[in-house]
């Protein structure tokens, strides 16, 4: 992952040659999506003639880097407005807050829920071969030796 200043991205694309079939040579045209930002050149003619994006695309038009600048931002104890301030004061671009919770709501959250619940199955399962004394002693502690029933 990359941070770019719009002035290093144009003068990498400056060195990018693009030409159409009709002999015109159109100018890129950036737009910026979330902290991706994508690249068109279209002609006159009106033929996109070449498309860059500066992030890996996903379905519907997300990005892989504005997908795991949202997902890292509750997994890293942080949250939506702390990110969005850090985002301000370097202008980068950030996904809408919509689309966090979105993120958060389909992915994050159910992955995190069925880590944790492997965790609980796991543990149970080391567990369920212990063997576990319960004692039958009311109001007091069991002296070693003494009370005790060995379940499973
Ligand atoms: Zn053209």
């Amino acid at each position: 992952m990359y941070l770019l200043t719009d002035s290093c991205l144009v003068s990498l694309l400056a060195d990018i040659p693009v030409s159409c079939r009709c002999g015109e040579k159109p100018k890129p045209t950036k737009k910026r999506v979330g902290s991706a930002v994508t690249v068109n050149w279209i002609c006159d003619c009106g033929k996109t003639v070449k498309s860059l994006a500066s992030q890996l695309a996903l379905r519907y038009g997300s990005f892989l880097g504005n997908f795991m600048l949202m997902a890292s931002t509750i997994l890293s104890g942080n949250n939506y407005q702390k990110v969005a301030l850090l985002a301000k004061f370097i202008n980068l671009g950030l996904p809408h807050r919509t689309t966090f919770q979105k993120i958060q709501g389909y992915f994050v959250a159910p992955t995190v829920e069925q880590y944790w619940s492997n965790i609980q199955a796991s543990a149970i399962e080391e567990t369920r071969a212990t063997n576990v004394v319960i004692s039958a002693t009311k109001g007091s502690f069991p002296r070693e030796g003494t009370s005790g029933q060995c379940t499973q």
